[in-house]
């Protein structure tokens, strides 16, 4: 809205360890580069928090842009489909090459199943599309010529391919260590694999050349061999394509802080030939934790013991369930996941839309108070850092307030929902009913048996109402007679 005016958005860079203004360096081009998905497996809610975070970052860009008097936002997320080994700390397999042998797959059928996976997951979430998707394997030889590049200044050869000199950048892993001592922020070194005639013990594959015998289904030529590209060369390679050197904002979950974001920067360093990151601001949302036993860890895919949208879906749950329970934690904090806490956010949720139908169903009305306010309160609340906890609460004042007419309540949901993305303004009652995939009875035939139940009711046959409610919750489904909020029945 350009006659908003609003107040500075404040970002905590990593890079500082401090909330900072945030400017772009170009206003007409606003960019933003999110570390994507290693599409060996099933996405789990833990990394579409990942993809939630950036999301709401992008949106929150985009509904500034006009006060801002900036041009396009720019996004792009990329596609891991090669070089992610099992390590984060360059060791261990391949994890494409080990999941496709081991489900006896090709790899790239592999990469185009969980890749369509997680785009449905993507569009289910209300995460926007990307400016651009950019698929790791779609660029190997951009990679070839950045590593070819930087090579006779920062790279050395060992059997196992070309390595880069952490020693050759300065102030490497200053990302890891911001905002600590020096010592204990790590830079990951202790998860580091030695390999014999390294430099130093950070130093990183930036190509990997095929061992003698290795049977890999992705493999490419290069000056130092056939082989596959390190991990982190994609991301310095695709971010220079598309965004350019130096851009706005860099994304990605808090372990991408430790190792692979030092060594990205390592990269963009060596082939700018300066001290810059490339980017200016580097932004890492926190985990997703699960309790497990007595242990509060991680949702990791590596673990196995993970959770997915679908399974959510499964259970009955709208994946807008899922993104309201993440907006109401604080991307910088730790967010554990229960089903209690997402039944709970999926009431909330119910609650929105229950109150947005309330204001529908009655409009006309005089305004005796703007709803400016909660405009006010909604981009206050984003500029500090994303608080998307405090904007929920801006959103719940706005929807309640009786002295702003419902027409004026529902032109001020728009913002929100631009921001928040929870699709407010069309996501009706009917749309937040899935039927879980264990259900034995849909939902035409429970409003058909709860029609008899009616029938039943209005001739005082209070036998067969009792017996139809019976059947219902052998079915897994709950009659909520006289509920408040004026749902006729609920998964049990
Ligand atoms: P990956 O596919 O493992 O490269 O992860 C994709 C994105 O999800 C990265 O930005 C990770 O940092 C992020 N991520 C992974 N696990 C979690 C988690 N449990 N909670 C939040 N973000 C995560
Ligand atoms: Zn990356």
């Amino acid at each position: 809205m350009a006659d908003r005016t609003m107040p500075p958005l404040v970002l905590f860079n990593s890079l500082s360890r401090q909330p900072e203004a945030f400017r772009p360096i170009d206003p007409a081009d606003v960019r933003v580069y999110t570390c994507g998905p290693t599409v060996y497996a099933d996405q789990h809610v833990g990394n579409m928090r990942a993809f939630l975070f950036a999301d709401t970052l992008v949106r929150t860009l985009r509904a500034r842009a006009a006060a801002e008097g900036w041009g396009r936002v720019r996004h792009v997320i990329n596609i891991t489909d090669v070089g992610h080994l099992t390590s984060d700390a360059d060791a261990g397999d391949d994890k494409m090459e080990r999941a496709a042998a081991s489900q006896g797959r090709s790899i790239w059928d592999l990469a185009a199943r969980y890749t369509a996976d997680f785009r449905r997951d993507v569009a289910r979430l209300g995460i926007a599309e990307p400016s651009i998707w950019a698929v790791a394997t779609d660029h190997i030889a951009e990679m070839v010529d950045f590593a070819a590049a930087i090579a006779p200044a920062h790279c050395y050869t060992l059997p196992g391919g070309l390595y880069f000199d952490t020693g050759t950048v300065p102030d490497y892993g200053r990302l890891a260590r911001a905002g600590t001592d020096g010592n204990g922020g790590g830079d990951g070194e202790s998860r580091i694999d030695a390999v014999v005639g390294k430099r130093h013990p950070q130093d990183f594959a930036i190509w990997r050349i095929s061992a003698p015998g290795e049977d890999r289904q992705m493999e490419w030529d290069s000056p130092w061999g056939r082989g596959a590209p390190g991990w982190h060369l994609e991301c310095s390679v695709m971010s220079r394509q598309y965004l350019g050197s130096p851009f706005d904002i860099h994304t990605g979950g808090i372990d991408h802080r430790e190792i692979h974001h030092p060594n990205e920067i390592a990269q963009n360093q060596a082939r700018c030939g300066c001290a810059d990151p490339g980017a200016t601001f580097w932004l890492h949302n926190n985990f997703l934790v699960q309790r497990d036993g007595t242990d509060t860890g991680k949702m990791s895919k590596s673990s196995g013991a993970i959770t997915t949208l679908q399974s959510l879906v499964d259970r009955g749950i709208h994946p807008l369930g899922y993104r309201l329970m993440c907006l109401q934690a604080h991307y910088r904090s730790e967010l554990e996941f229960s089903w209690s806490g997402l039944v709970a956010a999926l009431t909330r949720l119910r609650r929105l839309v229950q109150a947005v139908e309330g204001l529908r169903s009655r409009p006309g009305g005089e305004s005796i108070a703007d709803a400016g306010v909660y405009r006010e309160q909604l981009d206050a609340a984003m500029a500090e850092d994303l608080n998307t906890p405090r904007a929920l609460t801006a959103l719940e004042s706005m929807l309640a307030d009786e002295r702003v007419a419902p027409a004026a309540r529902i032109a001020a949901l728009a913002d929100f929902d631009a921001v928040l993305g929870l699709n407010l303004g069309t996501l009706a009652r009917e749309d937040l009913r899935i039927r879980p995939a264990t259900a034995t009875i849909d939902v035409p035939a429970i409003a058909g048996r709860l029609a008899d139940r009616r029938k039943a009711r209005g001739a005082k046959d209070f036998a067969r109402s009792d017996a139809i409610r019976n059947d219902l919750h052998a079915a897994g489904i709950e009659v909520m007679d006289g509920d408040p909020l004026g749902w006729d029945w609920r998964l049990a």
